[in-house]
Formats: structure tokens, C-alpha cells, sequence
């Protein structure tokens, strides 16, 4: 791995926010009286001003270190619920490690949302792909997510201000460093989320033109809705020639199964997208392989 670090490398294409900070700067946010967890319902929440935002059933990280003999153990412990365990996936069928996979991200969303979080753990992500040799970096992102200290959200002008300081400020000591978002919708939330995400980017490229470089969906593929399902919203975004939107390029998740009755590549090549998730199942179609050579 040291050797792989040091190696250049073009870019990283794919890579999300919640997913991609080491995992000791997670752990290391635990250490802030301010981070809760909750074990029975196993979610991390936030509470900025302490026990009188705290709802039932979440302990302060800190009180909780102090119940173990060894804070070690706790930190094993919480690292495990971070990370995707070898339990977790090793011998598993595809939706047994989804079922684990899906709660991983539900379990430290929350700890992304909180501004002064978010910068940290984007400033980590970003220094930490520098450390590997990583300069190009297009992060698929759930925007509009950030909160302040009183919980309220804090919209997404000042979220996209946010990731343009620290790509600002990480350019001053690295002047190659490029990083652009890639608004990413989950489809498991549905149509009116999807809109959300699309109507960012309607908003958003007006005042950041260059930081948003896309649009794309998530969620395992066997068990939500297929793309076509969205096609009529993606299609008027990319056809208004009034919008940013206008021929908004696509970077879809898409192939990441093996049963044939999921057609969301087919639908990924109509959108033109310019790259695919996966898509380790486009070898069940002969002629969509073709397709992709050509293009
Ligand atoms: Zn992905």
C-alpha cells in the first residue's frame, strides 16, 4: 500500500462525501462532548448545545469512553460500526451486505451535516487523497445537507460556499488540486428528493458554474426504483435551455447487480452518461458492450 500511495495518479471518479473520510477523523469527532451515539437505534447525532437539544436514548461519546476500563476498546467498538466489517461481507449474498452496507452510511450521516464537521471532514477527504498522490477528485454528493448550531439547515448557498473555501485554500498550497460535485439523489427517497437534487444544480451552477460537474442517483439496484422511473425528470432538466441544467451531463450509478431484469444500464447509455458505476453487470448484454466500445 505505501508503495501504491506514493504512485501518481490520474483521478479519483468516484468516491461520495459520507463515504470517503478515514475513518480516525470520524472517531476523532467522537472526542467532542457534542457527538452523541445512540446503541440501541445505532446513529450518531449532533447536539451543538448539549443535553438541551438531546433526545431520548443518545449518550454523549465522551461519557460513554468513560464507562470502558480501556477508551480503546470503545474506539474499536465505534470504528466497527463505521467501517463494513469482515463479518459484515465476507461469504454474504449481495442484499445481506446491503442490509449492513445502507446502515453504515445512515449510522455517520449526521455527523457529515453539521457545518463546522462538514469542512473537517472535507478538508480530510481532500488531504487525504493529496497524501496518495490523488488531484483530480470528483465527489458524488448529497447537497443541501448542512446544519447550524440550533439544527436549522443552512441551505445550499452556504453549503457549496463551504467546499469552494476549502478547495480555495487547499489550492494555495497544492495550485494542480482540482475537486467538483457530482449532486447525487437517492432514489430510495423518491421523486420529490430527486427533484431537490436537480433543482440544486439548477441553482447552485449559477453562482458556482465550475464546482458542479453532474448529476447521478444512488441505492441497490435489485431493491429500488430503475432510473426509467426518473428518466422524465432528468429529460426536462437536461432539454430546458433556460437552465444551467441545459445538457447537464449524467454519471450514473448503474450495473452494480447481476440479475438481467435490471435494465438501468440501457437507461444509463440513453442518458449518454459520460461514465458508469460499476457496471459489472454490462457483460449480460452483448450488444450494449458493443454500445459502450463505440462510445
Ligand atoms: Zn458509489
Amino acid at each position: 500500500m505505501e508503495i501504491l500511495n506514493k504512485m501518481p495518479k490520474g483521478a479519483i471518479h468516484h468516491i461520495h462525501t459520507s463515504a470517503a473520510p478515514p475513518v480516525n477523523i470520524y472517531l476523532s469527532l467522537t472526542y467532542n462532548p457534542i457527538v452523541y451515539y445512540n446503541e440501541k437505534e445505532k446513529i450518531f447525532r449532533i447536539y451543538p448545545k448539549g443535553e438541551s437539544q438531546k433526545e431520548d436514548g443518545f449518550i454523549s461519546c465522551v461519557e460513554m469512553r468513560n464507562f470502558y476500563k480501556d477508551p480503546k476498546e470503545f474506539d474499536t467498538h465505534l470504528t466497527n460500526e463505521i467501517l463494513l466489517t469482515e463479518k459484515e461481507s465476507k461469504g454474504l449474498a449481495s442484499h445481506d451486505i446491503w442490509k449492513y452496507f445502507q446502515h453504515k452510511f445512515t449510522r455517520v450521516t449526521e455527523l457529515g451535516k453539521y457545518y463546522k464537521f462538514f469542512k473537517t471532514l472535507l478538508q480530510a477527504t481532500i488531504d487525504s487523497c493529496i497524501a496518495q498522490n490523488v488531484f483530480v477528485v470528483e465527489l458524488r454528493h448529497i447537497s443541501g445537507i448542512i446544519f447550524d448550531d440550533d439544527r436549522k439547515p443552512m441551505g445550499l448557498m452556504e453549503e457549496l460556499k463551504i467546499v469552494q473555501e476549502c478547495i480555495d485554500e487547499t489550492k494555495k498550497r497544492q495550485p494542480y488540486f482540482e475537486m467538483t460535485l457530482v449532486i447525487t439523489g437517492l432514489k430510495i427517497v423518491g421523486k420529490p428528493h430527486v427533484k431537490k437534487m436537480i433543482d440544486h444544480i439548477h441553482i447552485g451552477k449559477q453562482k458556482y458554474p465550475d464546482l458542479i460537474s453532474g448529476f447521478d442517483m444512488v441505492n441497490e439496484e435489485d431493491y429500488t426504483a430503475q432510473i426509467q422511473e426518473f428518466m422524465p425528470q432528468i429529460l426536462a432538466a437536461q432539454m430546458d435551455e433556460s437552465s444551467p441544467t441545459y445538457n447537464m451531463p449524467t454519471f450514473c450509478h448503474a450495473g452494480e447487480t447481476h440479475d438481467k431484469k435490471v435494465h438501468n444500464l440501457h437507461d444509463a447509455v440513453m442518458l449518454n452518461t459520460k461514465r458508469i458505476g460499476h457496471g459489472f453487470q454490462l457483460f449480460l448484454f452483448p450488444n450494449l458492450v458493443e454500445e459502450c466500445i463505440k462510445r
